[in-house]
């Protein structure tokens, strides 16, 4: 039995992971699950997998957590702390599915008890990656990759030698205005951006989607998780999103990872590693699907993956205020307050006020000082936006 925590139980990935442990519930001992703001599937799930323990973000929530949970024998815990302590109860695999910052802190306590991560948290890599790497370095725990594309490159790396790679070509579908005229952008509506063309995820990741946000964390993401060079890692558009990845080797071989767009391969990979488990997804007909299109981004239309340059010439601590602003720019967007391409731009100038500041983005990567840069990059995007709306 395999001892096995969630965190972000109740959203996208969440879910999935608990669809593959559902099905071979003899092979998983459930310890905690975690949830936020859907208490009812959070307490169902519990149930149903028979867990120790499930844990709300939300302290005001625990009443009802406990009242859903009543009579079961699940124990019911709230709050920053109560997530913590999660973190520190023995689990063999802990799937790190928390969206944003908030992911970073709960990841580093389970690293810290030597257990296996896996991590779909990008924002954990992309805050505080040396943080992350050194502190599973020092406790013999493993960081397991679950974002598709890192996925992909891990798989196409078994058995090789990273010196012998020569670049990482990481895909991204376009999301959902690959097509547009770039004149209508700036119109472009929260309800039309939470439409992916290929992939069925949360909605802020969707939306990091058709701003390629989310393909500017995961560059960096690359850069931290394999420790490559910036200049070796590209992105490529490919509008099909079944080659995840590729890696390009000093040889001059590809080696292309293909599959469907279904994040239960990535999280039964990262499940059943060192093993190769039969997963519950479609099997690709690649004489039907005839045709795999592939072309450079736009910078003009997709300027985050500029910023994502910028935060790795800068290092240490421009990844903590990247994300900030990102992050509560993405807010100010879905509440409307700005539009679509306002993003980037409330972003751009966030990130230059901060890294052109003398030193602040070169303090230690730790978790208060993540904070103090996260904290300062909201502030700034809501000072940025007060100003120019
Ligand atoms: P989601 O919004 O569907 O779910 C997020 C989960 O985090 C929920 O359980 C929610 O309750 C919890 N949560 C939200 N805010 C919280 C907070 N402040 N404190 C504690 N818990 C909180 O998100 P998702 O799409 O499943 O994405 C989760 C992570 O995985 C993100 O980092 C995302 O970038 C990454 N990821 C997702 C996908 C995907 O297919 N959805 C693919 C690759 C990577
Ligand atoms: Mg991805």
């Amino acid at each position: 039995m395999r001892r096995v925590s969630i965190f972000g139980a109740t959203g996208s990935i969440g879910q999935n992971t608990i669809d593959l442990i559902a099905r071979d519930p003899a092979r998983f001992d459930v310890v905690a699950l975690t949830g936020g703001q859907n208490i009812a599937q959070l307490a169902a799930d519990a149930k149903r997998l028979g867990a120790e323990l499930a844990v709300t973000a939300d302290p005001a929530r625990l009443d009802d957590l406990r009242a859903a949970l009543a009579g079961s024998g699940v124990e019911a815990a709230a709050g920053q702390a109560a997530l913590a302590e999660a973190a520190t109860r023995p689990a063999d695999w802990i799937m790190s599915a928390i969206v944003g910052v908030a992911g970073l802190a709960p990841g580093l306590t389970a690293l810290e008890q030597g257990t296996t991560l896996a991590l779909a948290n990008k924002e954990s890599l992309v805050t505080a990656g040396p943080l992350l790497m050194e502190t599973a370095a020092r406790h013999g725990a493993r960081i397991l990759p679950v974002d598709s594309e890192h996925s992909a490159i891990f798989q196409a790396l078994a058995g090789e030698d990273i010196a012998t790679v020569e670049r990482i070509v990481i895909t991204a579908s376009g999301g959902a205005f690959r097509d547009w005229p770039l004149d209508r952008l700036a119109q472009a509506s929260v309800a039309e951006a939470s439409c992916h063309p290929n992939w069925d995820m949360g909605q802020r990741i969707t939306i990091d989607s058709a701003s390629m946000f989310n393909k500017a964390l995961e560059v960096i993401e690359t850069r931290e998780f394999f420790g490559v060079d910036p200049d070796r890692i590209e992105v490529l558009i490919h509008p099909e999103s079944l080659v995840h990845a590729l890696v390009g080797f000093r040889d001059g071989a590809l080696m292309a990872h293909i599959g469907p767009s279904d994040m239960r391969h990535a999280i039964g990979y990262a499940l059943n590693w060192p093993e190769r488990a039969e997963l519950p997804v479609d099997r690709l007909d690649l004489a039907r699907i005839g045709q795999l299109n592939f072309r450079a981004p736009d910078p003009a239309r997709y300027p985050a993956l500029d910023l994502a340059r910028q935060v790795m010439r800068h290092g240490g601590l421009a990844g903590a205020v990247f994300n900030g602003a990102k992050e509560r720019a993405l807010d100010a967007f879905i509440a409307g307050h700005i539009g679509f391409t306002g993003m980037a731009d409330i972003v751009a100038r966030v990130l230059d006020d901060l890294t052109s500041r003398s030193g602040l983005v070169d303090d230690p990567i730790t978790l208060d000082n993540v904070a103090r840069l996260d904290h300062l990059a909201r502030q700034g995007v809501d000072t940025a936006i007060a100003r120019h709306g």
